[in-house]
């Protein structure tokens, strides 16, 4: 076990937290809704197609879209039920995505389709890693920070890999969905995290977690003792230690070149409840249907974390919080610095949905803003050393290869620019706008 706090060295802003609405807040179960929404694409990938069809019945953890040709990870039925319809589902981004709606069947939720536990002692190294990947492959197992890519490819890399690093520094502002699986379930995050440990070969492993979740690095300290090749790394408290490459930086001193990954210098980083889905399917057969959600902010009336039927709609998670403190609230999906404002309650909540956070309208940065003033704060906070100013700037003037030279495509959207500037300057939007317009030019 490790007593030192790290860090990342240059760069990063404190952020207000507000996690105190929700860190005390036992994760429960969002009752079965009615019907639920599953969008067949909930990975960076290809859509899934479809495994069943109208009037199948379907229990929790159906396979209900089968893996596709290129990168996809399988998607599984929340709820038991019929197949109504299939039809396509709204995104944050505005985007649709074909998907499959279930009416739930509420007097049958309690039991659930599982594949055989592995047993897993006995196996030899190349054994235990082809059962361990296929398992992972089975299951539907994503990235579950945010990033959705599916695990059994991450887990296949060819790169060497010493460390693994289970990144519980969630540092956006709200969320607690980390916090509370590391209070709650500590030794399942060290479980899942050894299976990938063994799996690479990896002679050690971290859990890092940021000092401002103190009952959760006390409970990760308490399990590392029964964990010889893991330590609970505490973190200090700063924006965006959750990057993968800060997180490397921080813990081990490594630095990962711009447009590599951390695999480049030996290290994978898992997220802490996509290891807590690796122990289940391992152990228990369970396949990812559904995911821990925090719903907060000053918007809503009563704060939770919650476990959420993939599907579900944000009204759904919504109205069991008790609903709106106040009339139209922002609603934001995902993490305020990183997710997007939707309108649209009926998006369903999947695998990338780690937070709905309903801000008061004074709480809401996204209000009008005002001309840059050259104070130089944006510069001050990136992690990445680019200048957001003068990269927007060019953005907004069509100078493509110019704000390209300036960085763009170092630039990891953690958001730490906007957040500081004082005239409320939209920068992420504007460096999202440059990030696709330079997308569509490489695919031209
Ligand atoms: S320019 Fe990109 S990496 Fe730098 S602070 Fe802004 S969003 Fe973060
Ligand atoms: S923080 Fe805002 S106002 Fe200050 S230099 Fe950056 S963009 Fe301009």
């Amino acid at each position: 076990m490790s007593d030192s706090v790290k860090k990342f060295p240059i760069g990063g802003t404190h952020l207000p937290e507000e996690k105190g609405l929700t860190s005390d807040e036992p994760i429960i179960a969002l009752p079965v809704p009615a019907e639920v929404l599953i969008p067949l694409k909930q990975h960076l990938g290809v859509p899934v197609k479809p495994a069943v069809k109208v009037g199948d019945r379907v229990q929790r953890g159906t396979l209900i879209g089968h893996k596709a040709d290129g990168l996809s990870a399988r998607v599984h039925s929340s709820v038991a039920g019929e197949i109504t319809e299939i039809t396509d589902a709204l995104f944050p981004d505005g985007t649709r995505v074909p998907a499959i709606r279930i009416r739930a069947d509420q007097s049958d939720q309690e039991s659930e389709e599982r594949l055989e536990p592995i047993g897993i002692d006995g196996l030899s190294d190349a054994a235990f890693r082809d059962a361990i990947i296929r398992r992972v492959e089975e299951a539907g197992i994503v990235g579950l920070g945010g990033a959705t890519f599916p695990t059994h490819v991450k887990l296949a890399s060819t790169d060497a890999i010493d460390t693994v690093i289970v990144n519980g520094a969630e540092c956006e502002p709200y969320i607690t969905v980390d916090d509370r699986l590391m209070q709650e379930e500590a030794h399942k995050v060290f479980r899942g995290l050894d299976i990938v440990r063994r799996l690479l070969g990896a002679k050690q492993g971290y859990v890092a977690c940021e000092i401002n979740k103190p009952v959760a690095l006390e409970q990760l300290r308490k399990v590392a003792k029964d964990f010889p090749n893991i330590a609970a790394q505490a973190l200090d408290t700063r924006y965006p230690h959750g990057a993968e490459k800060h997180l490397v930086k921080a813990v081990l001193n490594r630095e990962v070149p711009i447009r590599a990954l951390p695999g480049s210098v030996g290290v994978l980083v898992n997220n802490v409840q996509t290891v807590c889905a690796i122990a289940d399917a391992v152990d228990e057969g369970r396949v990812l249907f559904d995911r821990v959600v925090t719903v907060s902010g000053h918007g809503v009336t009563t704060p939770r974390n919650l476990r959420v039927p993939l599907g579900a709609s944000v009204a759904n998670a919504i109205a069991f919080c008790d609903g709106e403190s106040e009339p139209d609230p922002a609603v934001i999906v995902g993490g305020p610095m990183t997710g997007m404002r939707v309108t649209d309650f009926t998006i369903p909540v999947t695998k990338a949905t780690s937070g709905i956070i309903l801000l008061t309208e004074t709480e809401y940065r996204g209000s009008l803003h005002m001309a840059c003033i050259r104070c130089g704060k944006c510069v001050e906070v990136c992690p990445m050393y680019l200048p957001p100013n003068r990269m927007t700037a060019y953005i907004n003037n069509d100078m493509l290869d110019e704000a390209i030279s300036a960085g763009l495509e170092a630039c990891i959207l953690c958001g730490a620019c906007q957040f500081v500037c004082p005239s409320k300057r939209p920068l992420l939007e504007w460096i999202n706008h440059g990030k696709a317009a330079a997308a569509a030019r490489r695919s031209r």
